[in-house]
């Protein structure tokens, strides 16, 4: 099985995730979890691009899907297919929800090559279950700021108004495609989001 996190920075969709990992090992799971762009050696690589590139100049949004894809790419075959093969849960930090938000959505590509690409890059591997951890826009940037003094530009560079659309983004994908999310109110403390969380893991998969 696949279990997706989505939501924007500072949803608290990491420590999450890691909360959710303990629960299914305690439960006697075999749990693997990544993160994206990255959880490869390419992958890291490509994340550095990513990352070091926000601090000069500006990547095109077309460069910027297309090395997100890429990573997923690699994380998929490498990581993801092989530990669902043997029978472990797969948890990911972000897969390709995000590009649709992000690229698609938050910087304005159009839909359908943003759809196309990401079905290239992942092949058949679609999540069982995706969890959107909500925040409103303001929540997540002042959790963003209070952690870290030295924003990279990127965070800067997102604006509140970005910040709304990627969470709106996510709201309407989750509406359009109900059977595969399900979407946790962020707000509430973090013992109560995990419960949430363990319970629609058990009820969605079992
Ligand atoms: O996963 P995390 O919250 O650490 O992501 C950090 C940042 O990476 C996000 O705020 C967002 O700016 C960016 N990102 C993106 N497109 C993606 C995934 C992440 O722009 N597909």
């Amino acid at each position: 099985k696949l279990i997706s996190f989505e939501g924007s920075e500072g949803s608290g969709k990491s420590t999450q995730m890691s909360m959710l990992a303990a629960r299914l090992q305690k439960d006697g799971r075999d749990v693997v979890t990544t993160r994206e762009p990255g959880g490869t050696e390419i992958g890291e690589q490509v994340r550095n691009i990513i990352v070091h590139n926000s601090r000069g100049d500006e990547m095109c949004a077309e460069t910027e899907l297309l090395l997100f894809a890429a990573a997923r790419a690699q994380l998929v075959r490498e990581v993801i297919a092989p530990a669902m093969q043997k029978g472990s849960i797969v948890l990911s930090d972000r897969y390709l929800d995000s590009s649709t938000v992000y690229q698609g959505i938050g910087r304005n590509l159009a839909a359908d090559p943003v759809a196309q690409i990401n079905r290239f890059a992942v092949g058949n591997v679609m999540p069982d279950l995706t969890i959107v951890i909500d925040v409103p826009a303001e929540v997540g940037l002042a959790r963003i700021r209070q952690r870290a003094s030295d924003l990279p530009d990127r965070m800067e560079r997102e604006n509140i108004d970005f910040y709304k659309k990627v969470r709106d983004g996510y709201l309407v994908l989750a509406k359009g495609m109900a059977d595969r999310f399900v979407v946790i109110d962020g707000t509430q403390t973090q013992d109560v989001v995990s419960k949430k969380i363990f319970a629609a893991v058990k009820e969605r998969l079992g």
